[in-house]
Formats: structure tokens, sequence, C-alpha cells
């Protein structure tokens, strides 16, 4: 007799929640942590957005359920966004608004997947990603791609790890955890190669507005328009508009597919929170200046944290142009003493552990990207704390 089931007891805990929640308790506790590891800005929600949500809770329309798609408003607001945006057209229909793009991901999944149906995910990956798939009965078959690529995928290796049941592939760009943005060359060559080979595209692109230095993010279905029948595009307000708690996200996809998402949501969760969607309605109808504003903070952050990390003996952070996450290889510091105890570590797990717990800093062990050997450092955290925190990682490497 047995009382949970397979199929989440074949479920990895989310390790970058574990990481932020750790670090939260010992904060609680007292201790004066320092986090890198939360994929959260830490900007408040725009005040526009926030007086809509205010207005929104004062007028009764919304304590009602909405349609559970999402409010027509919103998702013609989105389809608009996405033209603006992205470059290309999509009906308001193909748009499902859901509760934060993690929904998004695990529906898409749920819609597409056959039992051992196999996804390829890019690596490293977003930690969600394989486990979103396992849900929903199929493989997760990761294809690595190192910091020596600019961790971008390498279509020969790609080609490699397709077979008969491969379904779909991933593509997030920019990239958690790398801060990678593809090449439009390697994206284009994903989409033709895709279209060949009859493979769905899962497309998140959450950071898309997080670009640095030359980087621009290249959108699959506005490069290759061939590929929108087997595109799902999943976005989100979290990281654009400093919305996180606000749990918004969408998918877009051919008319099939949404449909098919938005039969599951209406038997697990009806709707994304009325009030929530008006707040993401004005985020997404209003201007982007509040995440210009976000990126140039993060970008003197970003330029501060490589140079910090890559001054420690044994660290190696190339340089990331998306996205808000430096993740650097720590190879260099296994098996070495660190610290006044002289801890050794044999994995970046093991010394993300021990960084935590001797010199109270937070970052996400590569394990919970498929990528043993780094550490991920979220940089959406104030620059003081930032400096403080490399500074405590440099001086407990010794
Ligand atoms: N996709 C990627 C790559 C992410 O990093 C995240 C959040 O960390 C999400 C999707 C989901 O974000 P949310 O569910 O908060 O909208």
């Amino acid at each position: 007799w047995q009382t949970l089931s397979d199929r989440i007891n074949n479920v990895t805990p989310s390790a970058t929640l574990a990481v932020d929640s750790k670090a939260k308790a010992m904060k609680a506790a007292g201790l004066d942590v320092i986090g890198f590891g939360a994929g959260e800005p830490n900007f408040p929600t725009p005040d526009y957005v926030v007086e809509a949500a205010v207005a929104a809770c004062r007028d009764p329309r919304n304590y009602k359920y909405t349609p559970t798609p999402g409010l027509p408003e919103l998702r013609q607001a989105i389809a608009d966004k996405t033209l603006r945006d992205s470059g290309y057209e999509v009906e308001p229909d193909q748009v499902v608004v859901t509760n934060g793009g993690k929904q998004a991901v695990y529906s898409t999944f749920q819609v597409l997947l056959n039992p051992g149906d196999e996804v390829i995910i890019p690596t490293p990956y977003w930690t969600s990603y394989p486990e979103a798939v396992k849900l929903a009965d199929g493989v997760p078959v990761t294809v690595f791609a190192g910091g020596d690529r600019g961790f971008e995928p390498d279509l020969d290796a790609l080609e490699a790890a397709r077979t008969e049941r491969t379904k779909a592939i991933i593509v997030n760009s920019p990239n958690n955890p790398t801060g990678a943005v593809w090449s439009t060359d390697t994206i284009v060559r994903i989409a033709r190669w895709a279209i060949e080979h009859h493979i769905w595209i899962i497309s998140d692109e959450i950071y898309e507005h997080l670009n640095y230095d030359d980087a621009k993010t290249t959108y699959i279905g506005a490069a290759v328009p061939e590929c929108r029948d087997q595109l799902v595009v999943l976005n989100g307000v979290a990281k654009t508009y400093a919305m996180p708690g606000w749990r918004v996200g969408w998918l877009i996809a051919p008319l099939p597919v949404a449909k098919a998402a938005a039969k599951l949501q209406g038997h697990m969760t009806s709707n994304v929170a009325n009030v929530s969607q008006r707040a993401a309605l004005a985020a997404v109808s209003g201007s982007l200046d509040a995440v210009h504003a976000m990126r140039a903070a993060f970008d003197v952050r970003r330029r501060a944290i490589v140079a910090a990390l890559n001054d420690i003996d044994g660290v190696v952070c190339p340089t990331p142009t998306g996205a808000f996450y430096a993740f650097a290889d720590v190879t260099g510091l296994l098996g070495v003493p660190l610290g006044e105890k002289g801890t050794v570590c044999a994995s970046s797990s093991e010394l993300a552990a021990a960084l935590l717990d001797e010199a109270h800093v937070a970052a996400v062990p590569g394990e919970a990207f498929g990528a043993p050997g780094y550490l991920r450092f979220s940089y959406a955290l104030a620059d003081d704390q930032l400096a403080e925190g490399i500074h405590r990682f440099g001086v407990w490497r010794g």
C-alpha cells in the first residue's frame, strides 16, 4: 500500500525555490543572508499597474469568474503586445491566460504529449521544464552546451538526440539560468530543423526585454514564420513588469492547442484571479518604460557581478547578455579547502550548501539546471547587497 503516486514521487522539488526558502528561513532566524537565489526582480510593480488593481478591487464586476482563457480585453492586449514586441500577428483566440508562465509550461506539455513522447531540452535548462515534461508522462532529453560555446545549442547535437518519439524542443532565449541570448542563426536553424522533422517548438520568451550590450531577442515566430503552425509561445508579466507574485502568464498557440489548454484549465484553475488580470491588462497595454529602467539597473549589476566573480580564484563567469543571471563555472573550487574550516566540496551542490551555511550567501547549484559544476547568481538584488555578497564569497574562498 503506497500513499503517493509514482507520478509525484518521480518529480524533483524546485531547487531554486528550495534555496530561496532556506535563505529566507535563515534571514527570519536573524541571520544576515544575501540571496542570489530568487528569480524575481527587486523592484516594485509600477504604480500605474498597482492603481489599476486597486480600482479593479473596488469594482464588483471583478468579483466574478472570468472566462477560462482570460478576460477578452487582456487576450486582445496580449495579441497587440505580441505584434508590437515580437513583430507578428496572432489572434486573441490563440492566447490563453495562465497562472504565471509556469502554468503555461505545465499546460503545454499536458496537451501536447502522449506517454513516452520525448522533449529535447537544451541544457542548462530552467529547472521546471523536465519536471513539467515528466508530469505529462513525457521523457525529457537533455542536450548540453557549455560556456565555451556561449551556452548555445549545437544543431548536430540536437539532431543526434532526435528519435522517432521526439515531439517538441524548448527554446528559451534570453535564457534562465545562463543569461545567454541565442544568436538569430541558431534560432533560425532550430526552426528549420523542427519544421523538417515535425517537432513542436516551445519558445519561452519571458525574459524578452532583458538584453544587454548588442544582444537582441530573436523571436522564432517572426524569424521563421513557417514554424508558427507548430509553435507555442510562453510569456508572462513576472519579469518584464516586476510582477512575480501576481501570477499572470500566457501561452500563444495554434487554435486547437490553445483550446485544449483552456479545456484543461477549465478543470484545474478555472481562470487567473480577476484582479490580477486587470493589473496585467494595465501592464501589457502600457509602455515599456519600467522594464527599460530595470534593464539599465540590471546592466550595472551585471557588469559588477561578472567582474567580481571572475576576480575570485577558481571561478570563471562568461558575460551574460540577457535575463538577470550570471552562470559561473566553479569547478576550480571543487576539491579545494574553503573557508576558515577548510571545507572541501565534491560538487557544486555541496559548494552551494557550504556557501550558504558558512558565508551566508545563497546561490543555486548547477545541478538544478542539469549543469553540475556551475552556480547561478541572480543579480536582481540591490547593488550594495550584490557587492557585499560577492565580497563574502571571495573572502570565504580565501
Ligand atoms: N520561464 C522561465 C525561463 C522562468 O525563469 C520563469 C520564472 O522563473 C518562468 C517561466 C515562470 O514565471 P512565472 O510563473 O512567475 O510567470
